[in-house]
């Protein structure tokens, strides 16, 4: 390994940020060199649902789709604020559906529309329900060869049979794969090509979501040739607030100097491992749990601080969140997973605090839902997920697929409690029993009604998304009567981090006084958010994530617009 290297651009951080940053910079001509501190791809990113929150994207409007960027900015409006991040908003919303036109015609990194797929505050102005979200394709894992095993695999919670991926519209046919041909068709397909697969593979290779979006990543930027360092660490930078010329790495025990014409973009997937930035940035008590990838250790926030470089101002609202469930896992430990949209907003399910009170509309934002936890005026830290075994057999809970037949199973590995009346199950959880019955029995009110008027479960767009259209009259409420009951735990746990290194508009990294560091850029997650903490749709942070990875891209290989 030389020990000094000089290049065009070095970027840090192999996540879908700085994968898309290393992509377009190389597109525009630019010698690049990829540095990752793991030893494979991915980040947090490979674990994601992978959808792109794109206004007025064209994949959309080709499909018959209306959108424009101008309503995603009255949303905006009300959501954060005008003048919030004006600068960096209008460049995002400008640029946003050029961006991902670039790398479809140009890699083979490709989108489709997510189509009906609400925005998260649908009840506000300009907000979508349908045509403001992308996804990538599938990939099919097997065209990267040897290089397969480079892309960081799905959480063990989000795989089928210990190891195939599966998307959305997978799971009816699978859950119903006796019901009709077309389902046993479905899944037998499925099933058939994991089979064949495992012969060769660690795991399935066709991969959706996040995982698509990064291998595609991955293997564009291997057909470009693009050198990446593996278990390459950027542990400090050549410069100062004047200028940055370069960057040193650990790689494998050895240091390189790497000195980069064009700058040095950090891109190492934010600082939700670092103690003393998540005491210093998100809200009390520090959430105990993350579900970025453990390697985001703030390593670059680290780096650009100690030269000057602006942070985002303290402030509580710097976790983007989702409830997740404590799961046991074969080795012993436990793993998390993520309440996003498969069950909260069901009809049939309410969350509780320790008082046994409800405190939030179930069916809302996987965000909102934790900002409600620490909102609660009694203590909703963990909140319960209560529901019947009509619930459970019918829509799962968590880890509990639906259609289980043995749902006590997951009793005995003290993965959730059950009971044979709501008073038992509030004494195993430890929630007053008194007022617990007497939510459930109001509850169960406004199942009859189809009005919740404590909380208005089922009124907006999202939440009847999530629901179960055909339940009537209110697709996100139904019953809790039918023993046992069940209760599972839910813990705040971030998916990302809004606070960061402050840029400007072309991810260039400020000073204090506002004043870019020539030769420094951010993007993803170690880039303070465009949306200042909010989060407004499906896509937040992977959508300005591709979006200012381009633009960073073509500045260092342009220059300034
Ligand atoms: C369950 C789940 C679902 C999600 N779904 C979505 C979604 O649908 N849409 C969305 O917008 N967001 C989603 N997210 C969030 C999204 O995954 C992250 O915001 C995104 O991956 C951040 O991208 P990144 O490139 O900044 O960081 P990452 O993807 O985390 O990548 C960072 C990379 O940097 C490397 N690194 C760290 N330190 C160093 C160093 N010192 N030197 C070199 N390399 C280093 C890491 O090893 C890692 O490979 C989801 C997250 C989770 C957990």
């Amino acid at each position: 390994m030389d020990v000094e290297r000089n290049v065009d651009l070095l970027v840090a951080g192999a996540g879908p940020a700085g994968m898309a940053v290393a992509l377009v910079a190389s597109l525009e001509g630019l010698d690049v060199l990829l540095c990752e501190k793991s030893d494979q791809v991915g980040g947090t990113g490979a674990t994601s649902a992978g959808t792109l929150w794109i206004p007025g994207n064209s994949q959309s409007r080709a499909a018959g789709f209306d959108d424009a960027a101008e309503r995603a900015d009255a949303y905006l409006n009300a959501l954060v604020g005008e003048g919030t991040r004006r600068e960096l908003r209008d460049a995002f919303l400008q640029t946003g559906p050029a961006a991902i036109d670039y790398y479809c015609a140009r890699t083979d990194v490709q989108f489709m529309p997510c189509g009906r797929h609400p925005d998260y505050r649908s009840n506000l102005p300009g907000a979508a329900v349908e045509g403001r979200a992308i996804i990538p394709l599938p990939f099919d894992g097997r065209l990267l060869g040897d290089d397969f095993r480079r892309v960081r695999p799905p959480i063990p919670e989000f795989l089928l049979l210990g190891g195939m991926m599966i998307g959305k519209a997978d799971i009816a046919p699978l859950v119903g794969r006796y019901r009709s041909f077309a389902n046993f068709v479905h899944s037998a397909k499925l099933i058939g090509r994991y089979l064949l697969d495992r012969l060769r593979y660690p795991r399935g290779t066709r991969l959706m979501m996040g995982n698509a979006l990064v291998a595609r990543l991955f293997y564009s930027l291997r057909r470009r040739a693009v050198p990446i360092l593996f278990e390459a660490e950027i542990v400090d930078l050549l410069g100062d607030r004047d200028g940055v010329t370069g960057a040193r790495l650990r790689v494998a025990g050895d240091e390189v100097v790497v000195h980069a014409r064009k700058g040095v973009v950090l891109a190492t997937g934010g600082f939700a491992h670092n103690k003393r930035f998540r005491d210093m940035f998100m809200a009390q008590p520090v959430a105990a749990h993350s579900m970025s990838f453990s390697g985001n250790s703030g390593d670059a926030i680290a780096l650009g601080e100690r030269i000057g470089a602006a942070l985002t101002p303290r402030g509580r609202d710097s976790g983007l969140w989702t409830p997740a469930s404590l799961t046991p896992r074969g080795d012993g430990t436990k793993g998390l997973y993520p309440h996003i949209i498969l069950d909260r907003a069901k009809p049939g399910l309410i969350a509780v605090n320790a008082a046994g009170r409800r405190f939030v509309n179930e069916a809302c934002s996987y965000h909102d839902f934790v900002l409600a936890m620490y909102d609660s005026p009694e203590p909703a830290i963990p909140a319960w997920l209560i529901c019947d075994s009509v619930f459970i057999r019918r829509y799962g809970l968590g880890i509990v697929p639906p259609g289980h037949r043995d749902p006590g199973q997951f009793e005995r590995n003290g993965y959730l409690s059950r009971a044979a009346s709501l008073a038992g199950l509030a004494a195993m959880i430890g929630v007053d029993a008194n007022q617990f019955e007497k939510t459930a029995a109001r509850h169960n009110t406004f199942a009859e009604t189809g009005a919740d008027t404590d909380f208005g479960k089922g009124e907006t767009e999202l939440n009847r998304f999530n629901g179960d259209a055909s339940h009537k009259p209110n697709p996100c409420i139904g019953r809790i009567a039918t023993p046992p009951y069940y209760a599972l735990a839910v813990w705040p746990a971030d998916i990302a981090v809004s606070a960061g290194l402050e840029t400007d508009a072309d991810a260039r990294v400020l000073t204090g006084e506002g004043r870019p560091i020539p030769g420094l850029f951010a993007c993803g997650n170690d880039m303070a958010s465009v949306m200042a903490g909010s989060y407004p749709g499906p896509g937040t942070t992977l959508g300005p994530a591709l979006v200012f990875a381009y633009r960073a891209a073509m500045v260092a290989a342009h220059g300034a617009r």
